[in-house]
């Protein structure tokens, strides 16, 4: 992970997300690198709900980007 500046900066976001596959969701995280599944990286993982990964491009906009610092938030202070 590499962190270049403090404040607003844009995020950096891979091109292949991961949502909820629920019609509700209306939040992108970043793919967990470590499963074999399709998981968020955040602790939101943890949930028995069903991801499916999408194409970022086509989904930034109407989307929120996920909050967590493992997914596209800030590191904690
Ligand atoms: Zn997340």
């Amino acid at each position: 992970m590499s962190k270049t500046a403090a404040g607003e900066v844009e995020q950096d976001v891979p091109e292949i997300v991961v949502r909820n596959r629920s019609r509700y969701a209306d939040t992108l995280h970043r793919p967990d690198p470590d499963s074999d599944d399709t998981r968020p990286a955040c602790p939101i993982r943890q949930s028995d709900k069903e991801y499916t990964t999408v194409p970022a491009a086509a989904y930034l906009g109407h989307y929120e980007l996920c909050e967590n610092p493992e997914c596209f938030g800030r590191e904690w202070r």
